[in-house]
């Protein structure tokens, strides 16, 4: 009798695990994970994400040894996704492969083809199953919001009682993918995950949403579970129904919890724009490579050296975008504010390549993921054509987030000495001053590398003329109806009139 496969990618778990049971109902599994080392030459992937991951393998072995009364129980193999299938069919006959979809990077999408058209070959049945409150197939946007909360509603499935193992030889995995400085990263596995929700739900919650903008206070008020739900230690699943169950509990206690109430449905929302977005991937695969609108098509096509650098290291001149750039290198997370306003930085003022901007910053993250990635880089690259535009001034965001510049003395100590009155623009200070507080600008700390504010009004004036043609406007029209979040009024209206209607908070429409 052949054997079960169960491909394990960006479910690192073994509760709700839709495959897995699937598979232990069946017959003897083999649960797999595959290193390819072809994935990780991928431009988008870094060290810091896969030490995240090894970290969660590491859990994942034990505990699906435990449902198997062994030790530890995940198989690991390295090699090209085909050729190891393709081996383990010859040595045990692959009765069924089972996965979850994933809305992976284009390397993966095809990858994906090619062990469907290997299994198709070999008649193997492959399937996969859902997990991302993503509709695989969907062509426009109609009914998605239903669909999506019949998902999440579904209770997770508790990991099965007993999994029958192959035995089968695993294959060392490598530590390192390649050099990567990382001092200060988040943790893998699945009982940290479970950490974080808890205390995030029971106590750090109350901070959400006064704490989410600023840097410094976002790392404790948000819930960090981002790599987690990104490499599937937690399933979008289980995370809904914890917080609608700790929504009940608190509703329950009446008024004085209405505060606490509001947060958690703030943080229920942004797990569904998760799925949106990486819906939008799914749906349109281009966005990785391409602009989703044509209009900036040939602008911003050249990668200038010495301003990409000077962003990329966290060397413009700028303190606030500076210290949100070297806390993003030495911590692999930043909060949601502070990665648009970088991204802006650097295709508004810099004027840089958005996929270069995207792809440093995929590097940067450990919670990479693509769909809410490259939707999110689009959008504040302003090559979506249906997206607010939003160029920040990063000196009013340095006063409003970080007042008395402590986060960035945190993050730039050349500047550590200068005072909160000079701190948000060094360069303005006087030489006499410079010299008094230890830091000489374009000697000990940069020079701004553009004057941010006649850089942000040219590229105002490019993105205006761009997006005003008609060719454009009618471009944008078509992209709104195919692609962006509806209101559940807008869900139910006529395609005309959801031209009129607003559109979600995540502020899409020019
Ligand atoms: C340019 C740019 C790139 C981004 N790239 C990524 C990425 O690669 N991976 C990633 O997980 N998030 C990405 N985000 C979205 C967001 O910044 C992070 O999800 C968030 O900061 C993670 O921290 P958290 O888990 O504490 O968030 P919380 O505020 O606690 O949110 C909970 C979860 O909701 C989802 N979420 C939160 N905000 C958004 C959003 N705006 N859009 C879609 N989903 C959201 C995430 O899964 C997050 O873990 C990006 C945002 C921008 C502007």
């Amino acid at each position: 009798m052949g054997i079960q496969v169960v491909w394990f990618k960006r479910d690192l778990r073994v509760h709700d695990h839709a495959p897995l049971r699937e598979a232990a109902g069946q017959g003897r599994v083999l649960p797999l994970y595959l290193f390819e080392p072809e994935l990780w030459r991928q431009p988008d992937t870094s060290q810091r994400q896969w030490r995240f991951i090894r970290e969660c393998l590491q859990e994942l072995d034990l505990e699906i040894g435990k449902l198997s009364g062994r030790r530890k129980g995940l198989v690991t193999r390295v090699g090209d996704a085909v050729e190891v299938l393709e081996q383990i069919h010859q040595q045990c006959g692959i009765d069924a492969l089972w996965a979850h979809q994933e809305t992976g990077n284009g390397w993966t999408f095809e990858r994906d083809k090619r062990v469907r058209r290997w299994a198709r070959r070999r008649g193997v049945p492959f399937h996969e199953l859902p997990q991302d409150g993503v509709i695989r197939g969907l062509q426009g946007r109609d009914g998605w919001r239903e669909a999506w909360s019949a998902f999440v509603s579904q209770p997770p499935l508790p990991a099965p009682g007993r999994v029958e193992l192959v035995d089968a030889p695993c294959e060392q995995l490598p530590t390192s993918v390649g050099e990567d400085r990382c001092p200060y990263p988040q943790h893998g596995g699945r009982a940290r995950g479970l950490e974080l929700l808890y205390s995030f739900l029971h106590s750090r919650v109350s901070g959400y949403l006064r704490g989410m903008s600023s840097p410094a206070r976002a790392v404790h008020a948000c819930s960090r579970l981002s790599p987690h739900l990104a490499y599937g230690t937690l399933s979008l699943r289980e995370v809904v129904h914890a917080t609608r169950q700790r929504t009940e509990e608190l509703q329950a206690q009446g008024d004085r919890s209405e505060p606490l109430v509001r947060a958690l449905q703030a943080f229920e929302s942004r797990l569904r724009w998760r799925s949106h977005f990486m819906q939008r991937l799914e749906s349109l695969p281009s966005l990785e490579f391409e602009p989703m609108h044509p209009a900036l098509a040939n602008e911003r096509t050249t990668l200038v050296p010495h301003l990409f650098e000077a962003w990329a290291t966290g060397r413009t001149g700028y303190p606030f975008v500076d210290a949100c750039m070297r806390m993003l290198r030495a911590t692999g997370w930043i909060n949601f504010r502070m990665r648009a306003m970088l991204t802006a930085f650097a295709c508004y003022h810099l004027w840089q390549p958005w996929r270069e901007v995207g792809l440093h910053l995929a590097r940067l993250y450990v919670d990479y993921e693509p769909g809410i990635h490259w939707s999110q880089v689009q959008m504040q690259a302003g090559t979506t054509g249906i997206s607010a535009l939003r160029i920040y001034n990063v000196v009013k965001q340095s006063i409003e987030l970080d007042p008395q510049g402590k986060f960035i003395q945190q993050w730039v100590p050349e500047l550590r000495k200068v005072p909160a009155e000079w701190i948000h623009e060094p360069y303005r200070m006087p030489l006499s001053l410079q010299e008094e507080y230890g830091c000489r600008i374009g000697v000990d700390y940069p020079t701004p590398v553009v004057d941010h504010e006649a850089a942000a009004r040219a590229a105002r004036q490019r993105l205006f003329s761009a997006y005003r043609t008609p060719e454009a406007r009618a471009i944008s029209e078509e992209l709104l109806l195919r692609h962006a979040s509806r209101s559940p009024r807008a869900e139910r209206s006529s395609p005309q009139s959801r031209r009129q209607l607003s559109l979600f908070a995540e502020g899409e429409g020019l």
